[in-house]
């Protein structure tokens, strides 16, 4: 595989809060082989970067590779007009496609998703694989395991359905041949769905316990989706790997202190309690948009007690459009943890989530996904949220996307754009499926 060396480099591991102002990184085989000191003159066949900032590439440890776009407005095909020619389902692959585009660009190199419907999420890894389309790397749990439940009725294929330990050991090994580099479950149930308390547990204690032996028995993680206390102590306490949302642990603080002792990670999702307390409120049950309410309150309570507790965080968006993951980095960050650990969060920290901990570090050995950055995110992170500022992002030790340093576009990028951002808003364009992913 071919080599690459990055000169005049601002070197940022986020993992170590390691600064190099002055640095050269050397890429071979795709992976990182040296991050030192730049002395003397630009090497032959360096790319200078002209003192720019190079991190380890961002990772998202909560995204569903869906075909919906109602949590995207405007980022799928404008609604779909009375009389106009049926679109067929098979679309959805075409949003997906421009979804893992959307993502490499914004410098996301890795995904994991915690449940699409089908196997969308296992078709869309494996056409990255094959280079059919460009994406980053993604791992997916397949389908949901959830008690027989309401939201069963809203998620259809993206749940499994099993109760009792045998059916839901099934449902693993199911998940297993499906495809799935890991396991999710729900703990309780989910702030979306109408006829669902997401207090109580859902699973029992039996049940998780049976989920995550016969996961772990066989090599695959556990993330736990878990909103009340009750289901994310039991999910804590029978050893699965990262806890979800995990809004409700500030109220125990014996569970942030496991957490830590045990190296189980939380995934925060404040974006999500975002958009339905506020972005989407005006399209959800009343009665679920004043908890979502209470629950964004708690989700940042809970961050900072997490940080205190010394528990791994890992930045996990759960929200859309593609591409905008960032502002869940920006919201760590501005919500109590600070920009280092909000970047820590978003490369090391979500690599913990995945499981994959030669990722999401910039140091020798480590796997060479890179973001080349016009800007100091550790004097604001905002500058993250500009699509300009993304000048390169190097996945596997190849260029993949963004800008040539000296201007004219190279790779696949978006529109020229020196504005941040916007937080997401907006009414949603529905496209091709069902809404309202956990
Ligand atoms: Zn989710």
């Amino acid at each position: 595989m071919e080599a690459l060396r990055l000169w005049n480099a601002r070197a940022i591991d986020p993992s170590s809060g390691t600064v190099i102002d002055r640095a050269t990184i050397s890429v071979a085989g795709g992976r990182i082989t040296e991050v030192v000191e730049a002395t003397g003159d630009t090497p032959a066949g360096a790319i200078d970067v002209a003192g720019r900032t190079v991190l380890p590439g961002f990772i998202d440890a909560h995204v569903h590779l869906v075909s919906d776009v109602s949590r995207s407005p405007g980022f799928g095909p404008a609604p779909q007009l009375k009389g106009e020619d049926p679109r067929p389902r098979e679309l959805g692959w075409f949003v997906l496609a421009k979804s893992c585009s959307a993502l490499l660009e914004s410098g996301i190199t890795t995904v994991r998703d915690v449940g699409a419907y089908d196997d969308e999420a296992i078709v869309m890894r494996r056409a990255v694989e094959l280079g059919l389309a460009p994406g980053p790397r993604i791992l997916t749990c397949g389908r949901i395991i959830s008690a027989t439940s309401p939201g069963g009725r809203i998620f259809g294929s993206m749940y499994a359905e099993a109760d009792g330990p045998w059916e839901v050991r099934r449902a693993v090994r199911e998940q297993l041949r499906r495809g799935a580099d890991f396991v999710k479950l729900m703990s309780t149930g989910a702030r979306s769905v109408e006829r669902e308390d997401p207090e109580p547990a859902q699973l029992t204690r039996e049940e998780i316990a049976a989920i995550v032996d016969e996961a772990h028995r066989i090599g695959l993680r556990v993330a736990a989706h878990a909103e009340g206390l009750a289901g994310t102590r039991l999910a804590v306490e029978e050893g699965v790997d990262t806890i979800e949302h995990g809004l409700a642990l500030h109220r125990a603080p014996e569970l942030l202190a496991a957490m830590a002792e045990a190296g189980q990670v939380l995934v925060p999702t404040l974006s999500t309690f975002h958009d339905l307390a506020e972005r989407f409120s005006h399209e959800w049950v009343p009665r679920l948009v004043d908890q979502a309410k209470r629950q964004l309150e708690e989700a940042y309570t809970t961050l900072v007690a997490a940080r205190e507790a010394g528990v791994t965080l890992a930045m996990g968006f759960d929200s859309g459009p593609p591409g905008a993951n960032i502002w869940e980095l920006v919201r760590m960050s501005e919500g109590g943890l600070g920009s280092m650990a909000a970047l820590a969060a978003a490369t090391s920290g979500a690599a913990a989530a995945a499981g994959l901990p030669d990722l999401g570090r910039l140091r020798p050995g480590a796997v060479a996904d890179l973001v080349v950055v016009d800007g100091d995110p550790i004097a604001d992170v905002r500058v993250l949220l500009r699509p300009s500022r993304i000048r390169l992002v190097i996945h596997d030790g190849l260029v993949v996307a963004g800008r040539d340093l000296d201007g004219p576009a190279i790779g696949r990028v978006a529109a020229v754009d020196d504005e941040p951002l916007e937080p997401p808003t907006g009414p949603p364009s529905p496209c091709c499926g069902p809404s309202g992913a956990s």
